[in-house]
């Protein structure tokens, strides 16, 4: 049986800034069973690189109820979060910054304050409003739970369609935007109004990805792809994959910059997700340069935080390599004597994850004759 609200669940979603929600019912067994199978292949073919996480979270979708008591249905909502102050032609200035190799890109959605705090905050509000207005209203607020699968779901509840880049895709605002979900007992009315897939025979994300990390549409390969690489992946990064990673050294945005509804995208609301630290722009040698207490501080509140430093350095000179075969290096001789200085000191320093990665960029800098 469902449950009639007799207020408008989107006036108070978007009190809290969320401008939709949805509703998905977790008790339908057909989208249960379609997830759960979908979720079994992935793993089975090893798509998720060491994110082990990942196979626990399977109760999400076998078992909600272990995150929620008796949890019926979850409420999807979405946040813009491309910083306020970005210029209308904001993609090409991300295309740009990809192109200059002594810049460090940091994926968009990191540039601000952690999300994860940000939307929970705001899902909690909205959530505690709604258990106020209802008797019947438990919930427990999700992000980035079981993410994949949260896509699938949102979709589901009609607040997008799943792209050929496996993100959520919205008409009027492409796909940057951060999704959140609350779980409730109350049986609400579910949404059903699946959106139309309108990728049609576009395969621009597809194309472009740097590392080739989809094995088809709709398929991700994560061990293969610069976010997961650059994020998720704790150890040493192979070698046949630090080239194609190129100055990206937290997250990749490419199969979204180039994705045709991203013109559409809009700017965030809050100020939460405004820049911090030259986050979008800054080069790689002064990043490079931070003192591991420098790190904590400036990144403080930020996603970023939970690299850690060790692997936040050792994303940087993956980049710092591969500036080494930048056509314009040899002319920079104060950029190259002051990365070759920075590696050799890195090298010198009780970092093992970090030190195989220093030194492969420091060969770069040989390879090309810039090392004396
Ligand atoms: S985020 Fe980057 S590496 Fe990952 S799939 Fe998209 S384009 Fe490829
Ligand atoms: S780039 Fe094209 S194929 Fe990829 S998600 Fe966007 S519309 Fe779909």
């Amino acid at each position: 049986m469902n449950f009639q609200l007799d207020f408008d669940l989107s006036t108070v979603a978007l009190k809290y800034g969320f401008d939709d929600v949805r509703v998905v019912d977790l008790t339908s067994k057909d989208i249960l069973s379609t997830l759960t199978e979908s979720f079994n292949g992935y793993l089975k073919k090893n798509l998720y690189g060491d994110m082990s996480y990942l196979e626990n979270k399977i109760h999400f979708l076998k078992k909600p109820e272990l995150i929620l008591p008796d949890a019926k249905r979850a409420i999807f909502v979405y946040l813009n979060y491309i910083p306020r102050q970005s210029k209308n032609d904001w993609l090409t200035e991300e295309k740009n910054k990809l192109s200059d190799p002594q810049q460090a890109y940091v994926s968009v959605y990191a540039r601000g304050r952690d999300y994860h705090k940000v939307l929970k905050k705001k899902l909690n509000s909205f959530g505690s409003e709604l258990s106020r207005k209802l008797d019947v209203f438990n919930y427990r607020a999700c992000v980035d739970s079981a993410p994949v699968f949260e896509v699938e779901l949102a979709s589901r509840a009609g607040l997008g369609w799943r792209g050929k880049n496996t993100l959520l895709l919205r008409r009027a605002e492409g796909s940057f935007f951060f999704l959140g979900a609350l779980l409730t007992d109350c049986p609400l009315t579910p949404t059903f109004n699946v959106t139309e897939d309108r990728c049609g025979s576009c395969s621009a994300c597809l194309d472009i990805c740097p590392t080739k990390a989809f094995i088809g549409p709709y398929k991700l390969n994560a061990s293969r792809c610069i976010s997961y690489l650059t994020i998720e992946h704790k150890g040493i990064i192979d070698e046949s994959l630090r080239t194609l990673i190129g100055n990206r050294i937290y997250g990749c945005d490419d199969c979204q910059l180039v994705c045709p509804w991203n013109s559409f995208a809009k700017l965030a609301s809050v100020e939460d997700f405004d820049v911090r630290n030259g986050l979008d722009g800054e080069s790689l040698l002064t990043f490079f340069s931070w003192s591991e207490s420098e790190f904590k501080q400036r990144h403080s509140g930020s996603a970023i935080l939970r690299l850690g430093y060790e692997r936040w350095l050792r994303n940087i000179s993956i980049g710092i390599g591969n500036s080494a075969s930048s056509q314009n290096l040899e002319k920079n001789g104060e950029y190259c004597s002051r990365a070759i200085f920075l590696l050799k000191k890195r090298i010198s320093e009780p970092f093992h994850i970090l030190r195989p990665h220093a030194e492969w960029a420091l060969d770069k800098f040989k390879q090309n004759g810039l090392v004396g």
